[in-house]
C-alpha cells in the first residue's frame, strides 16, 4: 500500500536520515507534517529573518544567526528526541562552519546512541554541499491521490457553502490529478472566483493552469502542433500501432480493468527527415493529449545534485499534466556519454539512470516518444525489451510511400491535379527523405507563383527535383550507416513494404 507523506517521513526519521532535505514552497505543509511526527519530540526552528523560533506558535525566541542556532542546539539530541527545523537556509549550505557543524550532528545521529537530532532543512532551492552529499536525503513530497484530491475539493465547497454535483467533482478531481494541495486549491479559488461555482467548464481552468505550470517551470517545453496522423505518408506499421494504442488511451478506465497494460511509449530511430519528429507530433494528436518536449541539456546545473533534481522536477511535471506525450528528441544526443568516465559524464549517467528508473517504475499515462537518428549512440539499456513498448526503425520512403508523401504536400498546397504523373516522380526520387520530397513541392509551387502559373505539372516537379540534392547525396555514408547498424538491433519497420 502507497504511504502517506507522514507515514514516509516518519520511516525516513527511524532509518536515522540524519538531514532531510524538503525541496518545497509550500512549508505550511511540510509543518504540519513535521508537527504530526514530531509530537513527543522537542522541535526547534531556525528562520532566517527570526532567528530561533518557537516551532508550534511561530513565536520569535532570539535573534541569531545560523551558526549561533547550530552551536545552540546541537547537544540537546543527547537530552532527548530532537527536530531542528531549518527554512531557507541553502544559501549558508556554502559555509564551511554550518557544514561542519551540520556533519557533527549527523554524525552523532548516526553514530552515538545516546543522541537523537534530526536535521529538516526546507527550502524550495536545492543546495546540497559535496561533504554533506552522504548525509543528505532528499524527500519529495508525494502528489496527492485520488482520494487526497476528492477531500480537498469537498472540504473546499464545504468552507464555501456551495452545491455541487458528485459527478461534477469527480470529474474535476481527475483533472486535478498530478497538481499538488496548494496548486489545487489555488485554481479552485480562481475557479470559485471567477464564476462564482465550480462546474464542468473548470475542467479547461485546470488545463490552462498547467500549462502556466509548464511555462513557469522552464523544466518542459509545450510544443505546439497542427500535424495529424493523416499527414504521415507510409509508415504503416507505426501508424498502425499508434491506432491500437489509441483505443487503449480512449477507453483507459476500461482496458486497465480488462487487464490491457499502460502503454509506456515508443522509440523511433532512423533517417534523418523521414518523419520522426512528425510522428511524435501527430501521435499527441491522435490521442487527443498535449506534447512536451524534455530538453535534457536544459536540465544541466552546476551545483551537486541540482540536475538529478530539475530531472525530477521535469518528471513530475510531465505526470502533473499527464495524460501527455513527453517527447525526446534525438535521445542519443541527450544521454550522450553514459557510462564513460569523465565529469560531464558522471551527471548524464546518474540523469539516464534516474530516467530508467521512473520509466521503469512508471504507473501513469505520460506516453514517452523518443526520437534518434545514430542507433550506436544510444545507451544499450534503451534498447531492451521492456523499456519502450515498441522500437521502430523509419528507413527513406520506398516507392509507395514516397507516393503519398508527395500526394500529401501537393494537396496541403492546393496544387494536386489528377494529371500528375507518380511513376515518373517516384522513379525520379530514388533515395529522397520525406523532408526532400516536401521541399521538392515546395519549390516547385514557389516557381510557379513567381511565373504567374496556376497549375503545377510533372514536368515542374521533375525539374525541380534534378536541381535537389537528396539526402542519399549529402549523407551517403550516415545512411549506410545507419542501415548496417540498425541490422543488429531487433527493431520493427516502420514501413509496412521494405525497399
Ligand atoms: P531529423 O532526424 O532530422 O530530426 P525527422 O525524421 O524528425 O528528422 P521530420 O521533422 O519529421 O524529420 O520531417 C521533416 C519534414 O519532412 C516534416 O515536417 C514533413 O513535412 C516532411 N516529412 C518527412 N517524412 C514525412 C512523411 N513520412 N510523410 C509526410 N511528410 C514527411
Amino acid at each position: 500500500m502507497k504511504r502517506t507523506t507522514v507515514e514516509t517521513l516518519a520511516s525516513y526519521v527511524d532509518a536515522l536520515r540524519s538531514i532531510i532535505y524538503i525541496n518545497h514552497f509550500d512549508f505550511k505543509v511540510i509543518d504540519d507534517s513535521i508537527a504530526k511526527i514530531g509530537k513527543d519530540v522537542k522541535c526547534v526552528e531556525f528562520n532566517n529573518a527570526f532567528g530561533l523560533v518557537d516551532f508550534r506558535t511561530k513565536s520569535p525566541m532570539m535573534d541569531c544567526d545560523l551558526e549561533g542556532f547550530l552551536r545552540l542546539t546541537w547537544e540537546d539530541g543527547f537530552e532527548q528526541e530532537t527536530f531542528l527545523i531549518l527554512k531557507d537556509v541553502h544559501e549558508e549550505l556554502n559555509n564551511p562552519k554550518i557544514i561542519s557543524l551540520l556533519k557533527k550532528i549527523a554524525e552523532l545521529n548516526i553514530y552515538d546512541d545516546t543522541y537523537n537530532e534530526t536535521v529538516f532543512i526546507l527550502s524550495e532551492t536545492l543546495v546540497i554541499p559535496n561533504s554533506l552529499e552522504n548525509y543528505i536525503t532528499i524527500f519529495d513530497i508525494p502528489l496527492p491521490s485520488m482520494r487526497e484530491i476528492l477531500k480537498i475539493i469537498k472540504n473546499f465547497i464545504k468552507d464555501l457553502d456551495i452545491k455541487v454535483e458528485q459527478d461534477t467533482i469527480d470529474e474535476i478531481a481527475l483533472s486535478f490529478k498530478g497538481l499538488n494541495e496548494f496548486q489545487i486549491k489555488q485554481i479552485l479559488n480562481l475557479a470559485y472566483q471567477d464564476g462564482g461555482c465550480i462546474d464542468r467548464e473548470d475542467k479547461f481552468l485546470i488545463l490552462k493552469e498547467k500549462e502556466q505550470f509548464i511555462k513557469k517551470s522552464g523544466m518542459l517545453e509545450l510544443v505546439n502542433f497542427s500535424e495529424k496522423i493523416e499527414d504521415i505518408g507510409g509508415l504503416d506499421n507505426l501508424k498502425d500501432w499508434l491506432y491500437r494504442k489509441q483505443k487503449i488511451f480512449e477507453n483507459l478506465d476500461k482496458a486497465l480493468k480488462f487487464g490491457v497494460d499502460l502503454p509506456k511509449g515508443l522509440m523511433i530511430i532512423g533517417m534523418p527527415g523521414c518523419g520522426k519528429s512528425l510522428t511524435a507530433k501527430a501521435t499527441a494528436s491522435l490521442f487527443e493529449i498535449p506534447l512536451v518536449r524534455l530538453d535534457v541539456g536544459r536540465l544541466l546545473g552546476k551545483y551537486v545534485g541540482e540536475s538529478e533534481e530539475n530531472m525530477r522536477k521535469a518528471l513530475r511535471l510531465s505526470e502533473a499534466i499527464s495524460p501527455c506525450v513527453l517527447w525526446i528528441d534525438e535521445i542519443e544526443k541527450a544521454f550522450a556519454g553514459v557510462g564513460e568516465n569523465g565529469l560531464g559524464h558522471e551527471v548524464t549517467t546518474r540523469l539516464f539512470g534516474q530516467f530508467l528508473t521512473w520509466m521503469q517504475e512508471k504507473e501513469n499515462t505520460v506516453f514517452i516518444v523518443a526520437t534518434a537518428n545514430n542507433i550506436s549512440k544510444i545507451p544499450p539499456e534503451f534498447l531492451r525489451k521492456g523499456r519502450f513498448d515498441e522500437l521502430f526503425f523509419v528507413d527513406l520512403p520506398n516507392v509507395e510511400e514516397r507516393k503519398t508523401i508527395f500526394d500529401i504536400h501537393l494537396r496541403k498546397r492546393n496544387k494536386w491535379n489528377k494529371d500528375i504523373d507518380y511513376i515518373s516522380l517516384v522513379k525520379a526520387t530514388e533515395g529522397f527523405s520525406g523532408a526532400d520530397l516536401e521541399s521538392v513541392v515546395k519549390d516547385t509551387v514557389e516557381l510557379a507563383f513567381i511565373e504567374y502559373r496556376n497549375t503545377i505539372t510533372t514536368q515542374d516537379l521533375l525539374n525541380t527535383v534534378k536541381n535537389t540534392k537528396s539526402i542519399s547525396n549529402t549523407l551517403k555514408e550516415k545512411i549506410d550507416e545507419i542501415r548496417e547498424r540498425i541490422k543488429k538491433v531487433d527493431i520493427k519497420s516502420a514501413s509496412r513494404k521494405v525497399n
